[in-house]
């Protein structure tokens, strides 16, 4: 396993960390044993950093992620969750003072730990980022001093959202988590690495399947890409299966290979995924290939989705 710096924070990360969304049962139903043997395998390859959030099966991927860790020492990883969403609506997003400092201590008595090393605010293009500037990142910040969590994070869709949030800030915010927009179908976050480097923010990087688009098994029902874009992927991936390539691990090798991305968010409760992915980026990746699946996907390459308020977008 290899590791980056993750931005000013110093912390040393895995290049792949673990997601732990598919916990809750986001993806497909899921055993807790299966879940749990899944974080163990992580932590044996060398996968140190472990993303959740309250969101994630509203409360379960936390819960059954608290049991995982039971008993392993907490110096061998680190630990993110979130704070300010807490279901689909938006009536289930609350970023006030009151509402994100209860949070922590909710989430830290379902992790079952004393600390977190990021507390990130959770996809603040639904909320009002005055408010998160005003009053969340304030209020994280006492939360900080207080010794529950190491530093501050904001996650989101719209890429927009973070230049608006980071210009406000000076240095509060210490992380970005990006989604769906450094995959081999979508590298809009590209752009923005050199001004996110020259900041001293580390940057995080989700979904490099894009949420099950770039895999054999497809992207869940509730996927918001546009059909287009499904279609796209899927022949992108039958032509991967043709040459005898599963097309997830090109798409996890491809968002590895970006050095300025610190560690790129795998989700999966499945053991064999894990040791399958951690495997594949000790691999090159087969350019040839690459370059097949990047002509398909060239029509619809960074079609993405509206997420949250319309201002954010
Ligand atoms: P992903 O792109 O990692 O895809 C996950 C899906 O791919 C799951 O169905 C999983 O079973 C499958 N998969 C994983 N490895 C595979 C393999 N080798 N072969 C076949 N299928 C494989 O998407 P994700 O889980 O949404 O993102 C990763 C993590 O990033 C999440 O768990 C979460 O922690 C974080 N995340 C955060 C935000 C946010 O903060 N707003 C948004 C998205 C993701």
């Amino acid at each position: 396993m290899q590791y980056r710096t993750l931005g000013r924070t110093g912390l040393k990360v895995s290049v792949l960390s673990y997601g732990a969304s598919p916990l809750g049962g986001v993806f497909r139903a899921v055993s807790e044993n299966d879940g749990i043997e899944a974080v163990h395998v992580a932590l044996n390859l060398g996968v140190n950093f472990i993303d959740v959030s309250p969101f994630y099966g509203l409360t379960k991927a936390e819960t059954v992620l608290g049991r995982a860790l039971k008993g392993i020492n907490r110096g061998r990883y680190y630990l993110a969750t979130k704070v300010g969403r807490y279901g689909h609506e938006m009536k289930d997003f609350d970023f006030s003072a009151a509402r994100v400092t209860r949070s922590v201590d909710e989430s830290l008595a379902r992790l079952g730990v004393d600390y977190v090393d990021l507390i990130q605010c959770h996809d603040i293009e639904f909320g009002s980022l005055s408010q998160v500037v005003n009053e969340t990142l304030p209020a994280l910040k006492k939360v900080v001093a207080s010794g529950k969590a190491r530093f501050i994070g904001i996650t989101g869709l719209p890429l927009k959202v973070f230049p608006t949030v980071l210009e406000q800030t000076n240095g509060q915010v210490d992380t970005i988590l990006s989604y769906c927009h450094y995959s081999i179908n979508d590298t809009a976050l590209g752009e923005m690495l050199p001004w996110l480097e020259k900041k001293g923010t580390g940057v995080i990087n989700a979904s490099p399947l894009s949420m099950g688009l770039l895999s054999e098994a497809g992207p869940p029902a509730w996927h918001p890409a546009p059909a287009e874009v499904k279609a796209a992927c899927t022949q992108a991936a039958v032509l991967c299966k043709a040459r005898g390539t599963d097309i997830a691990k090109l798409a996890v090798q491809f968002a590895v290979a970006e050095q300025r991305i610190a560690t790129t968010l795998v989700g999966t409760a499945s053991a064999e995924n894990i040791t399958r992915n951690v495997q594949a980026i000790s691999e090159p990746i087969d350019r040839e290939l690459l370059s097949e699946v990047q002509k398909i996907l060239a029509p619809i390459h960074n079609k993405t989705w509206a997420s949250g308020r319309a201002e954010n977008n």
